[in-house]
């Protein structure tokens, strides 16, 4: 037993993982210069209306533009949220991202494009520490950005333990003029309980199950539910990376009111989405479109 336990605490030492430990400690010590020197970037990635064809919105998404070496890479959320989330700084770069966002969006209504929506992701952890509704009374303030413009995109994995509170800063939020969706449906816990308990506007299907439409007997059945399901509770609905043609012709026959997905764009930087948006550009919405 003794020895068993030895050994345990022998294979902690081994280089394999000290160096994967040594590398975690570097990456976290960058992250925490990135916020100061600037090196976190937004992109934006169109919604698009089934109904017009037309850009209705754009989902903020977070980017690391890492300096090293004097060479520069762009580095995934999904790789840095989590350890800006172990560290304890993604409160303040969410702040960030919410800032940089609002400002953009009132920027672009001065120039005088035709006003979308901004969907900005919210993390477990803003709405645990930080009084996240002063956050967001500050800096529609501060970026004169109308509330009705701003969606906030929460998980369900948001909702696990504490909800009442969690419940109740929903309702302020909303009574701010703010909106609600619920990002990535479907794959959480008790998804349906959810939606009865949460006050939020819009759901978000999840792209597994859009990848899923084509390619899986099951798939259509999932996506046809939460949209039914969404129909009848009276909220709005989105579908996450949509790809094909063929996918979108399924929603589009569905009823499904709106798309994100590279089928119609990727996320851009702000400079070449402005000129997106100044293009008018639409998704073609032929009716010819294969079904799966
Ligand atoms: P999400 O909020 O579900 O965002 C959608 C993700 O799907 C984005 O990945 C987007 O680039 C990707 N995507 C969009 N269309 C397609 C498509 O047609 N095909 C495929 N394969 N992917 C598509 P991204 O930008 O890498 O972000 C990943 C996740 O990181 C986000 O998922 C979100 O959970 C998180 N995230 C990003 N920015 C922020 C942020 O500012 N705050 C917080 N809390 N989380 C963020
Ligand atoms: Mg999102
Ligand atoms: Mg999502
Ligand atoms: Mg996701």
């Amino acid at each position: 037993d003794a020895k068993a336990k030895g050994r345990g605490n022998y294979q902690f030492f081994t280089p394999a993982l000290n160096i994967a430990a040594q590398q975690r400690l570097t990456v976290s010590n960058q992250l925490r210069q990135a916020l100061v020197r600037g090196e976190f970037v937004l992109y934006y990635q169109p919604q698009v209306s089934l109904r017009s064809g037309a850009i209705v919105g754009v989902e903020a998404l977070m980017r690391w533009k890492r300096c090293q070496h004097g060479k520069h890479d762009l580095v995934s959320p999904t790789h840095f949220i989590p350890i800006l989330e172990e560290i304890g700084l993604m409160a303040e770069a969410g702040k960030w991202v919410l800032r940089e966002a609002c400002m953009q969006a009132a920027a672009w209504q001065k120039m005088g494009l035709a006003p979308i929506r901004l969907a900005v992701n919210l993390s477990a952890r803003q709405f645990a520490g930080d009084d996240i509704v002063r956050t967001v009374i500050e800096v529609l303030d501060e970026s004169g950005l109308g509330p009705e413009w701003l969606e906030l995109e929460i998980t369900e994995s948001l909702m696990f333990d504490d909800s009442e509170r969690i419940i109740h800063a929903m309702h302020e939020l909303k009574r701010l003029g703010v909106s609600l969706s619920l990002d990535d449906f479907g794959t959480g816990y008790s998804s349906l309980s959810y939606l009865r308990r949460f006050p939020v506007d819009r759901v978000k299907i999840d792209r597994s199950f859009v990848q899923d439409l084509t390619t899986n007997a099951g798939g259509a059945d999932i996506v046809r539910s939460i949209l039914a399901l969404s129909q009848k509770l009276g909220l709005a609905a989105i579908a996450e990376g949509v790809e094909t043609e063929a996918q979108l012709g399924y929603l589009r026959q569905q009823g499904c009111a709106e798309i994100q997905g590279y089928l119609f764009s990727p996320p851009f930087p702000a400079e070449e989405m402005t000129l997106l948006l100044r293009s008018d550009r639409r998704i073609p919405l032929f009716s010819h479109l294969p079904l799966p």
